[in-house]
């Protein structure tokens, strides 16, 4: 397919998922029609579409309020949070110290800041992987059993409904502010609600599955409040494009839209796992947030497989720009290669600063794509396809 052609597809599929749909969190109305638009567009390619239901919850944000003896805050509920109305005092806890060393905390607002305010925190029961210190901090609030958990943060500090502790974020351009309410009463509120709903991965398979199979994969599921043009709408567009590319009577190919990267319980992905990974397969090619603007694309190996990656290296030196990076362990591919299967990962390059400020946000926009680049990623993986055989 010629380049002209290729970018007005992506765009298209950007578009439809970033602008139109907006927000999809696992099971909920955006999410649906996200899944709906993906079975569409792989239908019309001639593709079998298979849809795999799983129950989950999901959540309707509320509103958090800080009353203070001054000024009052709207702070951001945290996803799942449990809701909260009533009068405690506030305590600042800034390192895992502070929180090992304090007593008991009921009756009290804990306000995590400086070290213990950094980064969204990994749910707690996350089935694939753990962050030990993270893991120590959620264990410690949950012992000492504070009110409330406040942080500061760009994106939510929780969003895990297993976190038993009503929560909410504050905008970190409050921090100062806040520092000077530490000891004092204040009136906190915190609703929303969590809904039982379900969802679905929607996996389109090769008519032919001759041999094992190659699975290709981008999460289409997004956090809450954020149109997620890079986290993962950039992935979902390479990859429908990619269905009008690639040959099914050619490759054994599993095409897998997951639904539940970005879920604090991952249940598309569980379902996955349970489903059909017994299936045989080969390697498998996961797509999450490429084509930042500014950034390079990124590619990571995973595991050992000589053919597959020297076919890589050899296609890299046609995309002199698409960077070689250091396995990290996030994302779908994880659980492929905690189970042995050698893995390609494409994301953008060096994109930490983008973080929770961007990722995670409503600064997640359409804008924050360089169509060029997701249609770079759809070229490498096309002529992979041509070198491997
Ligand atoms: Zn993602």
């Amino acid at each position: 397919m010629d380049e002209a052609k290729l970018h007005a597809q992506v765009s298209a599929h950007l578009t439809e998922l970033a602008v139109y749909i907006g927000s999809r969190p696992t099971g909920s109305e955006g999410n649906h029609r996200a899944g709906e638009y993906i079975q569409q567009v792989l239908t019309e390619f001639g593709w079998e579409v298979e849809t795999q239901r799983f129950e989950c919850l999901t959540w309707q944000a509320g509103e958090a309020h800080l009353t203070g003896p001054g000024p009052v805050f709207a702070l951001t509920p945290n996803p799942f949070s449990m809701a909260f109305e009533g009068e405690a005092s506030l305590v600042l806890l800034r390192t895992l110290a502070d929180l090992e060393s304090v007593g008991d905390l009921s009756g009290q607002i804990a306000v995590l800041t400086a070290e213990l305010s950094q980064y969204s925190y990994m749910p707690k029961n996350f089935p694939f992987f753990r962050s030990d210190d993270q893991q120590r901090v959620i264990h410690l609030l949950e012992t000492k059993q504070p009110a409330a958990v406040l942080g500061y943060l760009k994106s939510p500090l929780f969003c895990d409904a297993d976190f038993l502790l009503p929560s909410a974020t504050i905008a970190p351009e409050f921090a100062e502010v806040v520092q000077y309410l530490d000891g004092q009463t204040v009136h906190l509120s915190i609703s929303g609600r969590t809904i039982p709903t379900d969802g679905y991965n929607v996996v389109a398979r090769s008519r032919e599955m001759d041999g094992p199979k190659i699975i290709l994969c981008a999460h289409y599921d997004t956090w809450f409040d954020t149109p997620g043009a890079l986290d993962n709408g950039s992935g979902v567009a390479a990859l429908l494009t990619l269905a009008g590319v690639l040959d099914q009577e050619t490759y054994p190919l599993e095409l897998v839209f997951f639904n539940g990267e970005d879920h604090y319980a991952a249940p598309g992905q569980v379902a996955y796992l349970s489903d059909f990974y017994p299936d045989e397969a080969a390697y498998v090619i996961n797509i999450d947030g490429i084509g930042a603007v500014g950034k390079h694309n990124s590619l990571a190996l995973f595991g050992d497989d000589p053919f597959l990656f020297d076919a890589a290296y050899r296609v890299q030196e046609q995309f002199p720009n698409l960077e070689e990076v250091p396995a990290w362990y996030e994302s779908d591919h994880t659980m492929f290669v905690q189970q042995g299967l050698p893995a390609l990962a494409f994301s953008s390059a060096n994109a930490y600063d983008l973080w929770n400020v961007v990722t995670h946000t409503h600064r997640d926009r359409f804008e924050q794509v360089d169509i060029e680049k997701v249609v770079e990623v759809v070229q490498f993986i096309e002529a992979l396809f041509a070198a491997v055989g």
